[in-house]
């Protein structure tokens, strides 16, 4: 498909089925569903395109959610930023919106780890959580921090402990 061809409705749908599909409870800190990607995808390659050539409030603030989807936050605050910018009034829904995606930001600055790494980590704990108990120690984080290369386990860990994993079943419910 042409993306460039793609209009700012159509573009605008497209983000909407994609997240329809996307079972996302919170954005903060789940990948959207398989289904879903394509569809967004698809809108965030259009969206930046005509963000460049049709500069407008509207066309930022849904580059900022079709962004934000897949969890680019830094790009996300970029958008919204200028979408905030070419805005007559503030809206205090956009501060708000910037507010928060500036934490999640920060947050997975902090963890060290992308989201898709997040999400292999919880697939691997639960394996081995169901063939034993939790020691109460990130044993079993830690080695498959190290196993994928992780540039820094330790400040993973210490990421992992903010958000309330203080041990392999506690980063299993709280933390992935
Ligand atoms: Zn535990």
């Amino acid at each position: 498909m042409n993306t460039q061809a793609m209009d700012f409705a159509s573009l605008r749908a497209e983000l909407q089925q994609g997240l329809a599909l996307s079972k996302q409870g919170s954005y903060e800190r789940r990948m959207p569903a398989k289904a879903a990607l394509p569809k967004i995808r698809t809108a965030l390659k259009g969206l930046r395109v005509l963000a460049q050539q049709q500069s407008t409030a509207e066309v930022w603030r849904t580059l900022a959610l079709a962004e934000e989807v897949l969890l680019h936050y830094p790009a996300a605050v970029e958008a919204l930023q200028k979408a905030i910018s070419l805005s007559q009034h503030h809206d205090r829904k956009d501060l708000k919106r910037l507010a928060q995606m500036k934490g999640y930001a920060a947050k997975w600055n902090a963890l060290g780890l992308m989201p898709s790494s997040l999400d292999a980590l919880g697939r691997h704990l639960e394996c081995q959580l169901v063939e034993e108990h939790c020691d109460h120690t990130h044993r079993h984080t830690e080695a498959w921090l190290i196993a994928n290369s992780i540039k820094s386990p330790a400040n993973a860990i210490k990421g992992l402990k903010s958000v309330g994993g203080y041990c392999d079943c506690e980063v299993l419910s709280n933390a992935v």
